[in-house]
């Protein structure tokens, strides 16, 4: 299976790991409640994975404005 990590602000793909097996404490996942995994974690019918993360530009940006990481928390 392989992992896909895009950026759930712009879109961007933030990287990819090709394992056979991946706990989700491996995926970072295990401290999500059961709402957020659905809504952060894709699975697709070849058995893929795709985690909406965040890249380095929105986090840079969101540390600036932090008004803004709330609303868009909020909106989700
Ligand atoms: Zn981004």
């Amino acid at each position: 299976m392989a992992i896909h990590y895009v950026c759930r602000h712009c879109g961007t793909a933030v990287g990819s790991l090709k394992q056979p097996v991946v706990s989700s404490r491996q995926l970072g996942i295990h401290a999500l409640t059961e709402d957020e995994r659905i809504e952060m974690v894709q699975y697709d019918s070849e058995g893929n994975v795709t985690i909406k993360t965040i890249c380095e530009d929105c986090e840079e940006s969101l540390q600036r404005n932090p008004d803004f990481h709330e609303y868009d928390y909020f909106i989700h």
